[in-house]
């Protein structure tokens, strides 16, 4: 097991200790756990006020190579960051990707207009295709014109969080085109995907993106691939890891991807 999407106590809602992390992921088997703590540059907060949501990168660098050498004998430690992308910021998100060297970076969409998806402003007075509509149209934008990445993490998060705004939360057709044409980008451009298995945690009983949308990619000659557990808690780490394996296996995938230094390397499923 790759577990490829994991926070720790630097980003602002996780409480999960790194040594914890890495001690369950040791007992669990796991052979090689990525950090992936949240940035966000200029994000609207509930105070009224848009802020960079960071953390102290050079400590949790440190930290973390702290551990990568203590336990280097059981299991494998890298170096990555889960950042929010927005195209207004992309000369900043470019400057901090070059910052620091990173092992993999999950570039993913957390926010439209800067206000967190969390917040439900996207679905306020929208029907579900008209936001998930806004949603796609932004993901285009930013696969076209963002490159500091290496996977683009849970593509269709919006259904996430629709779950609470309506009853269907598929995507349709027209939904569908946009994510094939956003694909079709990522794949152009060298860059991936990730498999976020939270999903299932929260409640939409499936992987972020869906077997649709993995199938997809596939079909389009998509190969870059990582699956991660976006583990918030101790109890998380591997979380249903196994059983995507399995459903990549059945959709015809052959290898996942892991990455040293932003360079992908594959492993036979
Ligand atoms: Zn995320
Ligand atoms: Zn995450």
């Amino acid at each position: 097991m790759y577990d490829y999407h994991v926070h720790t106590t630097f980003s602002d809602d996780a409480s999960l200790e790194m040594e914890v992390a890495i001690k369950r992921a040791i007992q669990m088997g796991i052979k090689e756990i990525v950090f992936t703590d949240h940035a966000e540059l200029s994000v609207w907060r509930p105070n009224g006020l848009i802020v960079d949501d960071l953390f102290d990168i050079p400590s949790y660098i440190e930290i973390l190579y702290k551990y990568k050498e203590k336990y280097k004998d059981k299991i494998s430690i890298k170096l990555g960051i889960e950042i929010g992308l927005q195209i207004e910021e992309k000369e900043r998100i470019n400057q901090l990707v070059n910052e620091y060297s990173f092992d993999f970076v999950i570039g993913s969409s957390h926010t439209i207009d800067k206000y967190d998806l969390y917040f439900r402003n996207l679905f306020e007075n929208k029907t579900k295709e008209e936001a998930y509509e806004r949603y796609f149209k932004e993901v285009r934008k930013i696969v076209e014109k963002i490159d500091s990445y290496n996977v683009y993490g849970h593509l269709d998060v919006v259904r996430r969080y629709a779950y609470t705004e309506y009853e269907d939360i598929n995507i349709n057709n027209i939904e569908r085109e946009m994510i094939e044409e956003i694909l079709k980008i990522i794949i152009q451009k060298g860059k991936g995907i990730e498999v976020n298995t939270s999903g299932f945690r929260y409640g939409i009983k499936s992987t972020n993106p869906d077997i649709d949308i993995l199938s997809l990619y596939k079909s389009l000659g998509g190969e870059i691939i990582t699956v991660g557990s976006d583990a918030h808690k101790e109890e998380d780490i591997g979380y249903k890891i196994l059983e995507t394996y399995d459903l990549l296996r059945d959709i015809g995938y052959r290898y996942i991807t892991t990455f040293e230094k932003m360079e992908p390397k594959f492993v036979r499923l």
